[in-house]
């Protein structure tokens, strides 16, 4: 499976300048969704951990059914306003201006090991700021897991102290 194929680039989105790798195609495709996924399991199978966050909306999409598939536990970030009972917050840099990110206090247990899954990794600022996120509940990320990286942002400068695994690189 050329697992390429299904990502798609669309020029000027969000902001005129910038080309979105759009991997919509690869869930509309049940062979590469599930290609993805198993692929996924396999680079993290021999990984000591508990729990998968998915940073909101689409490393849901990726994190929730790897979680299912190997018996972790679940956990969203999400965009502010969305979670209801008590948080922790981050707020960071992005390429233009700044984004914010929560996550439940009692989502995370002291001691407890994540991985972080998301479709992209971009510049790195998100993952960056997850890992500091459970380092504040007495978590520790010992692996960042992406469909794809966009190796030419240098993300992993950012991520030296974490194992970074992607799919496919650009
Ligand atoms: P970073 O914080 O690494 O710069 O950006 C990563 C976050 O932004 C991820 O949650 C990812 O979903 C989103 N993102 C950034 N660029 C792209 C892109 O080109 N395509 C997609 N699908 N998501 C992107």
């Amino acid at each position: 499976m050329n697992i390429n194929d299904y990502v798609r680039d669309i020029p000027d989105f969000p902001k005129k300048g910038i080309i979105f790798k759009d991997i919509t195609p690869a869930l509309k495709s049940p062979e590469a969704f599930k290609y993805i996924i198993d692929k996924f399991e396999s680079t993290v199978k021999d990984i000591d951990f508990d729990v998968i966050i998915g940073p909101e909306s689409r490393g849901f999409i990726f994190g929730a059914p790897l979680a299912y598939k190997m018996g972790k536990e679940f956990v969203p970030v999400r965009k502010p306003g969305k979670l209801p009972s008590e948080k922790v917050s981050i707020s960071y840099e992005l390429e233009y201006g700044s984004a914010t990110l929560e996550m439940h206090k009692d989502a995370i247990s002291k001691g407890q090991k994540v991985i972080i899954v998301d479709d992209i990794l971009a510049t790195g600022g998100t993952t960056e700021a997850i890992i500091e996120l459970v380092k504040r509940c007495g978590g520790e990320v010992v692996a960042t897991l992406f469909f794809a990286e966009l190796a030419f942002l240098n993300p992993r400068e950012k991520l030296q102290n974490v194992l970074v695994e992607s799919l496919i690189q650009f």
